[in-house]
Order: C-alpha cells, then sequence, then structure tokens
C-alpha cells in the first residue's frame, strides 16, 4: 500500500505486502476489520466518528435471528396504514417525494417470488449469526458480552395478540424456538408496571449483547491489541484508477490499499457510486430513551408488540428503542418521537427515574432487506459489507467471516451470491 511514511504507525501503511483499509468502525466494519486482522491480515480501520453516535452504539443490543422474513413483503405493505406515526405507530416518511425512487425499489422488492428468494438467504445468514458472535468474543476473551437468553414478547390489546400469536407461531423463525409465555413469567414482567398485560411469548436461541457501548469498545480494543489500525478521518471519496479504488482522505492525502472494504453503513452509497456502482441505501431512522437510573430487573429484552418498542437492560441503563423512519440525509431528529417514547414509558409505568438520555441514528437499509455483501464489479481491490437494516447487531460476526471468505478466497463464495448488488442491476 503506497500512503504518507509514519501515517498509520506499526506495519498497516509502512513496508508490509498487503494491507486491507477498512472504511467505517461502525459493528460490521469493526467486526469485519477484527476478523481480518485475527486471520493475520493487515488492517486499518478509518472512520470518524465519535463513541455513541451511529446505529451501532444506539441500538437495542437484540440478537434477532427470529427475523428471518425480509420487511419487503407485501404483508409489510398490508401493515402500514395502522403503523402510522400519524395513528400511533412507528412508521413515518416525513417527506415522502425525497425518497420516492426508493419506496418504489421497495414496493418492487415485495413480489412473492423476491420476496421468499430473500428469505432463503437471510435464513442462512442468521443461522449462523450467534455462534458467528459467540466465537468472535470467546476469541476475544470477552464471552460474557453475548447474553444467549432469548426474549420475550408481550400484549396488551386482543388484537395485537391475535396478529403476534398468528405470525410468529406460524412463521418462518429460522433457529430460534418460540414457546407461550406461562403465567409466572408473564407476573415477573407485569410486576413492574402499570399497564394490563394480556399475554406473551418466549423466544429461546436469540440473545442479547450486555451492553452496547461495551460491545463497541471491546472491538475496537481487541482490534488495536491484535496489531490492527485505527485512523480518526473521514474517506472523502474513491477515485478509480485503472479499475482500483484509490481513497481519498481530504485534499491532499491519498491511500492506494492493496484491498478495501466498504462497511460504511448508510455513507456507503456515496462510496460505491464513485466507483460506479448503485448501491441505493436509505438512512431508516430508528430512536431510543435510555435512563441510567431504574429498578428494572435482570429480564431478557422485552418487545411490546401493541407499541412497536423495545426493552432492553444493558449494563449501562434500561433502552426504549423503536421507530422507522424513511428520511433524506441530513433531515434534524424529530423531536416527537422522542416525546412519544417518552409517553410509551410512562404509560408502561416503567420504574425509570431521572431525565434519559435521546439519542437518533439510521439503519442502513436497501430495498429489498437484504444486505449486500461482495466484491465489486468495478474495482479489482473492493469489497463491501454494509446495508444490515434492523439486523446489522445480529449478523455483523457472521457478515465478518463472509468477508475474511471474500478476501482469503479468489473464487465466489457461494454464500454471499444473493448478496451481491448486482442484484439492483437495471
Ligand atoms: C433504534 C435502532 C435499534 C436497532 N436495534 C437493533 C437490534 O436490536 N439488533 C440488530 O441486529 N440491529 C439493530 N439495529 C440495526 C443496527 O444498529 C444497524 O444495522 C447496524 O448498526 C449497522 O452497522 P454498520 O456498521 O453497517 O453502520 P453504522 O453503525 O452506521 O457504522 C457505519 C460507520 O461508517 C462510518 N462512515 C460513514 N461514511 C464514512 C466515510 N466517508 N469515511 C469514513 N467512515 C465513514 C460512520 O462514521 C460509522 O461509524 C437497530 C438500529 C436502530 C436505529
Amino acid at each position: 500500500m503506497a500512503a504518507t511514511p509514519g501515517m498509520f504507525g506499526g506495519t498497516c501503511g509502512g513496508d508490509a505486502p498487503e494491507c486491507v483499509v477498512v472504511i467505517g468502525g461502525g459493528v460490521i466494519g469493526l467486526a469485519s476489520a477484527l476478523r481480518l486482522r485475527l486471520a493475520g491480515m493487515d488492517c486499518l480501520v478509518i472512520d470518524p466518528m465519535r463513541d455513541g453516535e451511529g446505529a451501532s452504539w444506539g441500538n437495542a443490543g437484540h440478537i434477532a435471528i427470529e427475523q428471518v422474513s425480509p420487511l419487503a413483503s407485501w404483508s409489510t405493505v398490508r401493515s402500514l396504514p395502522r403503523r402510522w406515526f400519524g395513528r400511533g405507530g412507528p412508521v413515518d416518511v416525513p417527506r415522502p417525494w425525497a425518497v420516492s425512487p426508493w419506496l418504489w425499489r421497495f414496493l418492487h422488492a415485495c413480489a412473492p417470488a423476491r420476496h421468499a428468494s430473500g428469505q432463503t438467504a437471510l435464513r442462512g445468514l442468521l443461522g449462523d449469526a450467534v455462534p458467528a458472535w459467540r466465537q468472535l468474543l470467546q476469541e476475544i476473551g470477552q464471552p460474557g458480552l453475548l447474553r444467549e437468553q432469548g426474549h420475550w414478547v408481550v400484549w396488551e390489546q386482543a388484537d395485537a395478540e391475535r396478529r403476534g400469536r398468528a405470525a410468529w407461531l406460524g412463521g418462518d423463525i429460522g433457529e430460534a424456538r418460540v414457546d407461550h409465555m406461562d403465567a409466572d413469567t408473564l407476573a415477573a414482567v407485569q410486576a413492574r408496571l402499570s399497564v394490563p398485560l394480556r399475554a406473551g411469548l418466549c423466544f429461546a436461541g436469540s440473545a442479547q449483547v450486555l451492553d452496547t457501548a461495551r460491545l463497541m469498545r471491546a472491538l475496537r480494543q481487541a482490534l488495536l491489541d491484535a496489531g490492527g489500525r485505527w485512523l480518526r478521518a473521514e474517506v472523502a471519496g474513491l477515485r478509480d484508477v485503472g479499475g482500483r479504488a484509490q481513497v481519498l482522505l481530504d485534499g491532499s492525502r491519498t491511500l492506494d490499499p492493496d484491498r478495501l472494504v466498504i462497511a460504511a453503513g448508510p455513507g456507503s452509497r456515496r462510496l460505491m457510486a464513485d466507483l460506479g456502482e448503485d448501491a441505493p441505501l436509505i438512512e431508516e431512522r430508528g430512536y431510543h430513551l435510555q435512563w441510567r437510573d431504574h429498578d428494572w430487573p435482570d429480564l431478557p429484552p422485552v418487545v411490546f408488540e401493541d407499541r412497536s418498542v423495545i426493552l432492553t437492560r444493558f449494563d449501562g441503563g434500561l433502552r426504549l428503542a423503536g421507530f422507522v423512519e424513511f428520511v433524506p440525509p441530513g433531515l434534524a431528529p424529530d423531536v416527537r418521537k422522542w416525546q412519544r417514547l417518552r409517553a410509551h414509558a410512562v404509560a408502561l409505568g416503567l420504574p425509570v427515574r431521572g431525565e434519559p438520555d435521546a439519542w437518533c441514528g439510521a439503519r442502513p437499509t436497501l430495498p429489498d432487506y437484504l444486505p449486500a455483501i461482495g466484491r465489486s464489479r468495478a474495482a479489482a481491490n473492493v469489497c463491501y459489507a454494509f446495508g444490515h437494516q434492523h439486523l446489522g447487531l445480529t449478523l455483523a460476526a457472521t457478515t465478518a467471516d463472509r468477508v475474511l471468505a471474500l478476501l482469503a478466497d479468489p473464487g465466489e463464495p457461494a454464500d454471499v451470491s444473493p448478496f451481491g448488488l448486482q442484484r439492483f442491476a437495471g
């Protein structure tokens, strides 16, 4: 790799024969970089982000292996009227004209045949998700960051219960298992709430991370301890030079990496466009409130399905998360969503005290709700891993294994073929 001498320290950017640059230090880029480094590759992550800012820090912490059915489906479309923000639901499209090309492609991706093949592909990825996390965290000596205790779904209203039971008991939930919630378990949830619950389901096989912030810090520290590098900078763009990508850091600095992994979440769209490739990502924003001071017991994550919110007890506090807001880049957060989350917390009677931290961040989402994992058709040294929508935390470790396979194997690993960006060509 040609680079400014001494820019990174260590081997990356020095005399080493090959260096992999990973653009993006969210959970996808970081897990991938760590997996590559543990396999012996020189690795440099480039990211300007401060701790706590991206979706990888603000998510609900749920390893959601049950979400096998891609959200691009006619059943999602049919549910939209009752899930609309204006009617008390989680879905909002505040600038419809600005996101209409993406919505059009989403509708196309809902076609039953495309949904079915997407489901097969997603089932394969999700099937490896927990073992891959277990393995990665074992290797860095942090197995306790993964809590394999399933998750729970509860209902307040008969309608929601009927719909929820039909969907979860009759649907494909991959390697997860589900059972009716017994009276003692329901009472354990009910005990800390003021709203009456009707019933619930208990999922096994799913998991949570102990704390998203601790996970991100542990992955980064493990990368650095293993000899990987981290450069706090923003990639201004990519340049195609004879079928290979160069990295432009700012006006004066250019990197010419042997291998490049684009894992920049929502920012990947612009970088792929520099190479002439279409990555139709949208920012699908979510919100959370987190209280440090609370009396919520040590229970698995609880989904309050009537309200479309998930409550997760982390090491650092109790987090209530929700909303799917399709927005163009740069739109200011909508304070009404935090107000709505607060109203849910009050209505549920959550045992919390003090002012919560309020957070908003974007899921990187492609129209068919499958991630993009593959090799660039335009630049011979580029692979990509982004677009993990609601499942980026869940899929990070298994994606990292596939990124390693892409870099280590000059052929096309069979299990990434459904995730290539060529599916959007034309
Ligand atoms: C409210 C909410 C709850 C969620 N809950 C869950 C959950 O329970 N389970 C689950 O599996 N998933 C969940 N998700 C989804 C999950 O958080 C995302 O899919 C995941 O974080 C995406 O990770 P990422 O690394 O691709 O992107 P990001 O976390 O966005 O990271 C991308 C990184 O790339 C960097 N970057 C961008 N452009 C550039 C550039 N030009 N140069 C250098 N760096 C750049 C950014 O600074 C950023 O750090 C949730 C999301 C939200 C919003």
